[in-house]
């Protein structure tokens, strides 16, 4: 610390700091449960794209495969039956059979007239049969009538072949689709049908599992639906539209589709053989584990945010238990330095601190004594040896304790109590040394005072014992009498503490003391005498006299005494007299003696040249004025 440096807190700098960190770290946790979270959705977008396209791949070439099959077989039947001489009618089942036999995908090959009636079939059980032209979803003229005829698709038909489809005998089991070629033979719109065994790709598409979050369809050009897994609500001419529309730009892609994005759509677009094959997969039941792995993220992120707070919450109650035991240091050094007077010294003893008490005490300024060795302020008044001691313990880094006197600026000497301690550093080195000191000045000259008193009081109190002589005592009371009463007033002349004080003189004579003497008897009247001068000197210090002067006349001579205290004296006394009555033991029994006693005060302000007969005069006055007021109380005047 450097000099006049308390611990400076920023109680609200620190704990907005807290705050901020906390904050910080909460931010930073959020940000990590975001970015992670969001790294999973990417994720979970490109694998789904992935699979989607890789899925909607091999489906397709798969129907693409099958459909070029069923394809060049019309191609090749129709050809024939424009090149071959005569009724394309007459080709022989047989023929027919053998061009589908090795391939799975064709349940049967047969020729349509105009009137959709099968004139030849590879499958003899359609011959003969009719089949709707709106079955084909086309018109025949229509179709028969381009030059380059493509095959057309029919939707898909539950039956098993045209003889089902015919008598609608639909099947359970099996699906079929129509594939046409139309062609014009002499004049006559003729079509070649194939019907589809879509069996194969069922079992692939099985194979492939998960329907319910994918789904395909497969579209003519037109966007009409021929083939359909929709088992979900798919608002299906929306959905055509926009195939249709991108299909226009691209053959191959995907897009978004419903509410939420909820679809991935994949298509691909086959201009060959006018189709398009879409994988549907529903982003809300594949995003199922994708939830689950938020869920956990989300529970991580939760539990890692309110292990922060916690340990978080141990560091600020330890911050805030060194704030308090700071700010108690720092009022508790205030209390100190502004009680005692401090000083820093280095190791030499100069000066590099000094506190506002000390400058007070010394009367220095800080400029004045800063860099000063502290020998400034030695008095001389402690010997070599003092200082020898001091020095060597505290270099050894003990703390010394003791009392010397020092020198302030004006030269006046000062009594310090001192505690020097060598200031060490965290390493235990010692730096420089704080020196703490109370002016213990005023406490020494009390103390002295008292001793002083202390002695004259012992002086006093052997002077009255050796006053107490025979000559000088009152034989009844054994009181002094007046001539110990002058050997006194000599004797404190002599004191300077007293010769220079007032004194105050009390005169008691007691009331009607003439009755006591003429009701019970001279002697008692003594008893009485006796008793009251035990009882009086109990109220006055050892340092005063009581003088019995003559008859039941008494004196008491009070030094150090001003009017006031000696009233306090007086009515003491007089309260001691009234409040007991004198009791005597004697032979009919206890005798019960009331007595009063009247009392008169002179005060004069310093002893020293005092005109004591005149005091007494003054003293005998006041009595005269008590007695006249009514006995049994205290008068006074002072000179
Ligand atoms: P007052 O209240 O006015 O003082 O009335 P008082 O009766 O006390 O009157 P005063 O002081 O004048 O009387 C003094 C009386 O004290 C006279 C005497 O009888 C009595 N006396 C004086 N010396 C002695 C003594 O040594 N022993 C006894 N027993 N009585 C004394
Ligand atoms: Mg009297
Ligand atoms: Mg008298």
């Amino acid at each position: 610390m450097e000099p006049n440096q308390t611990l400076a807190l920023r109680p609200r700098v620190a704990r907005n700091l807290f705050l901020l960190v906390w904050l910080t770290l909460l931010l930073l946790l959020l940000s990590f449960y975001l970015y992670a979270g969001h790294r999973a959705e990417v994720a979970f977008e490109r694998n789904l794209i992935h699979s989607s396209t890789t899925k909607a791949l091999v489906l397709d070439d798969h129907i693409d495969r099958s459909f070029a099959g069923v394809f060049s077989k019309l191609v090749l039947v129709q050809a024939l039956s424009e090149v071959l001489p005569g009724n394309p009618a007459s080709i022989d089942p047989g023929e027919l059979t053998k061009l589908i036999d090795e391939d799975r995908s064709v349940r049967s090959l047969s020729l349509l007239d105009r009137q959709g009636k099968v004139l030849a079939s590879s499958n003899p059980e359609n011959i003969g049969l009719a089949v709707r032209e709106s079955i084909f979803g086309f018109n025949i003229d229509q179709a028969a009538a381009v030059d380059v005829p493509a095959p057309l698709l029919s939707p898909v038909q539950p039956y098993r072949d045209i003889y089902d489809l015919v008598s609608q005998k639909p099947s359970t089991t099996q699906k079929l689709m129509l594939a046409s070629l139309a062609f014009k033979k002499e004049g006559q719109a003729m079509i070649w049908v194939a019907t589809v065994n879509l069996g194969l790709f069922e079992n692939l598409w099985e194979r492939l599992g998960h329907h319910e979050d994918t789904e395909i369809a497969l579209l003519d050009y037109k966007g009409k639906v021929l083939l359909s897994h929709h088992s979900q609500e798919i608002d299906q001419e929306k959905l055509a539209a926009e195939l249709l529309s991108r299909v226009e730009n691209r053959q191959i892609g995907y897009f978004n589709f419903g509410k939420n994005n909820q679809f991935l759509v994949v298509y691909r677009a086959t201009s060959q053989h006018p189709k398009i094959f879409v994988t549907i997969s529903n982003r809300q039941v594949l995003s199922a584990p994708l939830i689950e792995e938020k869920k956990e993220l989300l529970q991580i992120t939760l539990a890692l945010a309110g292990a922060f707070s916690i340990l978080f919450w141990f560091i600020y109650s330890w911050y805030r238990r060194y704030e308090k035991a700071v700010t108690y240091s720092n009022n508790l050094l205030r209390g100190i330095t502004a009680h005692v007077m401090m000083t820093r010294s280095d190791l030499e003893g100069s000066i590099i601190e000094a506190n506002e008490p000390f400058l007070t005490v010394t009367g220095y300024t800080l400029e004045e004594v800063l860099g000063k060795n502290h020998r400034i302020f030695n008095s001389h008044m402690q010997s070599a040896e003092f200082y020898q001691g001091l020095w060597s313990t505290i270099t050894r880094g003990e703390i010394w304790k003791g009392t010397f006197r020092n020198k302030t600026k004006s030269g006046h000497l000062i009594w310090v109590n001192a505690t020097i301690i060598p200031y060490r550093d965290q390493w235990g080195k010692v730096l420089h040394y704080t020196a703490l000191y109370s002016d213990i000045t005023k406490a020494i000259e009390i103390s002295e005072r008292f001793e002083r008193e202390r002695k004259q009081r012992e002086s006093l109190e052997r002077i009255n014992s050796a006053l107490r002589t025979d000559l000088n005592l009152d034989p009844l009371t054994h009181l002094a009498n007046r001539r110990g009463l002058d050997q006194f007033l000599e004797q404190l002349q002599c004191q300077p503490d007293v010769a220079d004080a007032p004194i105050s003189v009390l005169m008691l004579d007691l009331d009607h003391f003439k009755f006591v003497n003429d009701t019970w008897g001279h002697e008692v009247g003594d008893e009485v005498l006796k008793e009251l001068a035990r009882r009086w000197l109990e109220q006055i210090r050892s340092s005063d006299m009581l003088v019995r002067i003559g008859g039941e006349e008494f004196v008491a001579v009070l030094g150090r005494t001003n009017q006031k205290s000696a009233v306090i004296v007086a009515e003491k006394i007089r309260v001691a007299t009234e409040s007991m009555p004198v009791t005597l033991k004697r032979e009919s029994g206890i005798l019960t003696v009331p007595i009063t006693v009247s009392v008169g005060i002179a005060t004069a302000p310093k002893m020293t040249g005092t005109d004591f007969k005149q005091l007494y005069r003054v003293a005998d006055e006041a009595l005269y004025e008590a007695k006249r007021s009514g006995r049994n109380c205290v008068r006074s005047r002072s000179t």
